[in-house]
């Protein structure tokens, strides 16, 4: 059954419970089949396994078996982290929580048959689906750039070997160099992490050459935590950022991966080294299963994270429209514990309580200066909506922003052991 937009969107999260099928206590296990292991996909996993305890059968599908953190991968860059500690394996979740853990990717969803097939040939059956599938990238808004260019001029926003790529191209820059960033467009995942990465490149270059540049051709005109990423620029690494808005170079035109070349109508920016973040859609599974619409990403319904095309599935994390939520690894384990909910009311006997969603994102922009931006969250029938934010302030102490950096380290640890158990 597909259910019309308007008609689902109107829908409100005391009405969510008896909208859901028949329960299926008494008879087979129900089956929740979770498509992606990252930080949506693997928090609702292991949630809908917990607090079932036992009575729902769960299989993740997910291609990779270490995963690494995309939040924190920045910190790899400046070298506050080893990589190591920004991978996670999946053994926790099969041995402590029984979930049925399948390394392959998911090609097809059959949402009338109700079944995901695989890579392998094989097909899984599900009763609910969760579809938590990250971004893909829409290559076509930066000309020029393509999967083949990833490896001289790497993206590194998905993370893995693409951001050692570019850990690897920073610390090979000639001295005096030149590094340029291509900054996404609105929306994309992780809206301060281009400019922390921008700080944490600028702190390896600081020390090992401080002559180098910091170019951000940037299609928007303002970006997230902007005064306080500029005001530590101006104080740690004056004269090393320049910021370039679109209004001043008219975008960026074409990019040459063979001459590290990139253009645009006010300059062409020679690279030494470049790191091109195209826009972003939603995962490409979550398009193929037909879940998706103009925007590329995939409309919820906010109570449930239920797909508005589909009851039977819900989708998480970046490949969603969140509403006032931004995609982040905290708002993708915030919505996956709704979800979790949601789905365990759906084929069990447990209640539906309202959804509640918070998220902070921190961002390191010199040792021990951390700044913060977060907020809460409810349902409402529109979208998910903010109800009361925060943000760090610039001409903070110094002892101010060391704690809010210790806190993001212990949310870092406290955030993988949600997720991965
Ligand atoms: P992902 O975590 O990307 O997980 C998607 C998973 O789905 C992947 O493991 C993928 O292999 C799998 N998958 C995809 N397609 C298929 C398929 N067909 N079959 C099976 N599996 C599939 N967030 C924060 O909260 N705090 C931060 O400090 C922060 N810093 C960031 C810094 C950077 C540089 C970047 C790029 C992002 C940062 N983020 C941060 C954002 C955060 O990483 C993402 O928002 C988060 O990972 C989204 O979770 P997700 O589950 O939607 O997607």
């Amino acid at each position: 059954m597909t259910i019309t937009r308007r008609g689902f969107t109107a829908f409100s999260a005391a009405m969510a419970a008896s909208f859901y099928a028949p329960k299926v206590i008494g008879q087979t296990k129900p089956k929740v089949v979770v498509i992606g292991g990252g930080a949506g996909g693997a928090t609702a996993a292991r949630y809908i396994a917990k607090d079932s305890k036992g009575a729902i059968d769960v299989t993740l599908i997910e291609p990779t078996r270490n995963y690494y953190t995309c939040f924190f991968s920045n910190l790899y860059l400046g070298g506050f982290r080893d990589f190591e500690s920004i991978g996670h394996s999946y053994g926790k979740l099969a041995s402590d929580y029984g979930i049925n853990v399948i390394h392959d990717w998911a090609t097809g969803v059959d949402r009338d048959a109700k079944t995901v097939s695989l890579a392998s040939g094989t097909t899984v059956p599900y009763d609910r689906l969760v579809i938590a599938p990250g971004i893909d990238f829409k290559y076509e808004t930066v000309p020029g750039y393509s999967i083949e260019a990833q490896n001289r001029m790497p993206h590194s926003w998905k993370a893995g070997s693409q951001t050692q790529l570019l850990k690897a191209q920073v610390d090979a820059m000639p001295e005096g160099g030149t590094f340029v960033m291509v900054a996404p467009p609105n929306p994309f995942r992780c809206p301060p992490g281009p400019y922390e990465r921008v700080s944490m490149i600028a702190h390896v270059l600081k020390q090992k050459n401080p002559t180098a540049k910091i170019v951000i051709l940037d299609p928007k005109e303002k970006f997230s935590k902007q005064g306080l990423f500029m005001e530590g620029w101006e104080k740690y690494y004056p004269g090393m950022i320049e910021w370039l808005p679109a209004s001043m170079t008219e975008g960026v035109t074409r990019v040459d991966p063979a001459t590290m070349e990139i253009e645009t109508p006010l300059d062409t920016f020679k690279a030494d080294a470049a790191n091109v973040i195209p826009g972003q859609k939603a995962g490409h599974i979550a398009e193929a299963a037909g879940l998706t619409d103009d925007s590329g990403f995939c409309p919820i319904v906010p109570a449930t994270m239920q797909s508005q095309k589909d009851e039977n599935i819900h989708v998480l994390g970046d490949a969603t429209i969140a509403g006032d939520m931004p995609k982040s690894g905290f708002s993708a384990n915030s919505q996956a514990k709704v979800a979790a909910m949601a789905v365990r009311a759906g084929l069990t006997d447990s209640k539906l309580f309202p959804a509640r969603f918070a998220n902070t994102c921190w961002s390191l922009i010199e040792t021990d200066d951390g700044v913060k931006v977060g907020a809460k969250y409810e349902a409402t029938d529109e979208k998910i909506a903010k109800t009361d934010g925060f943000i760090s302030q610039t001409g903070e102490d110094a002892a101010l922003r060391k704690q809010t950096y210790e806190e993001s380290v212990g949310w870092y640890d406290g955030i993988t052991k949600d997720i991965f158990g």
